[in-house]
């Protein structure tokens, strides 16, 4: 197995797709992370990001033909991060595994809400009609995810643990947040050879900073957070489930993280608009960047991000 632990936006954008010219440097695409850890590909999230990603993935299996084995996590189920889901080409291959990982909405089970992105009339293929092998479970806080090498995710508790780790082993923990609309929202922080990342999207920030997401996000190396607003948009947006750029940097000051990451960018903000924030946001956190589509992080590596 590759010693890796690389990170890669798929999709930066919230709420809807805008492709053009005034969002080409920093992406388009809806929600998407993608993480190649030991020999292992993590997905958080299927916005429109994950569309290329699967004809990658796709590219790979054509010439190897090994079957394409991925464990994704969901935040939640909001359109922008479900879209890509059924574009997402290996979904449709029979050698295919994946296993899905997301909250209970409403009591019920995280197979039922994203099966509604597959249903007729929205949609020729039933999510039960698929030929990959797709295994969906429900995850949340105070259990874990535990990656033994071997793609095979298990899930285990936090409190009283039952699974074998080792130096090895890829750890994702669960937050539960209900500042976002409908039934809240999940963080994930994954944790690799003493390396911690932390994301947090869909999140708004309140009265910051969230000292429980803070707790949850001690130390860590990379802090993902939602940064959709300027604090003048905020002022029309409260209750909507999204945080300013100022509660982001609160929350990561507070966390003591060593760089922050600012994604689910607003899609009226344009490249120049996205440079703007970015020069403020340093202003008050150095270690601080703009999520950008296309971008890989290698987080073994990573002392102190900086844009190119
Ligand atoms: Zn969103
Ligand atoms: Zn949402």
């Amino acid at each position: 197995m590759k010693e890796e632990f690389l990170l890669k936006f798929r999709g930066v954008r919230g709420s809807i797709p805008v492709p053009g010219k005034t969002t080409l440097r920093y992406g388009g695409n809806t929600t998407c992370i993608e993480l190649r850890i030991n020999g292992n590909i993590i997905i958080v999230d299927a916005g429109t990001g994950i569309i290329n990603l699967g004809n990658e993935l796709m590219t790979e299996f054509l010439k190897n033909f090994k079957p394409i084995k991925a464990t994704m996590l969901f935040t939640h189920v909001h359109l922008d991060h479900v879209m890509g889901l059924p574009f997402f080409t290996p979904i449709y291959i029979g050698t295919t595994e994946l296993n899905m990982f997301g909250p209970r909405y409403y009591n019920q089970d995280f197979k039922k809400s994203i099966s509604m992105c597959m249903q007729s009339p929205l949609f020729p293929v039933e999510f039960d009609d698929v030929q990959s092998n797709c295994i969906v479970n429900n995850i949340k806080e105070g259990e874990l995810i535990i990656i033994n090498g071997n793609n095979n995710p298990e899930i285990d508790n936090v409190f009283r643990p039952t699974k074998k780790t080792d130096e090895n082993s890829i750890k994702i923990f669960a937050y539960q947040s209900y500042a976002h609309p409908n039934d809240g929202v999940l963080a994930y922080r994954i944790e690799y050879k003493g390396k911690k990342v932390v994301i947090a999207t869909d999140i708004e920030g309140y009265k910051t900073p969230d000292v429980r997401l803070s707790k949850f996000s001690k130390d860590v190396d990379l802090l993902i957070a939602d940064a959709q607003y300027t604090e003048q948009e905020y002022q029309n947006a409260q209750g909507f489930g999204h945080s300013t750029i100022n509660m982001a940097i609160d929350l990561a000051k507070n966390a003591n993280a060593k760089n922050l990451v600012l994604f689910h960018h607003d899609p009226r903000h344009t490249d120049e608009k996205l440079d703007e924030i970015h020069k403020y946001a340093k202003t008050l956190m150095p270690n601080c960047k703009m999520a950008i589509e296309e971008e890989v992080i290698d987080i073994l590596k990573l002392s102190v991000v900086s844009n190119p």
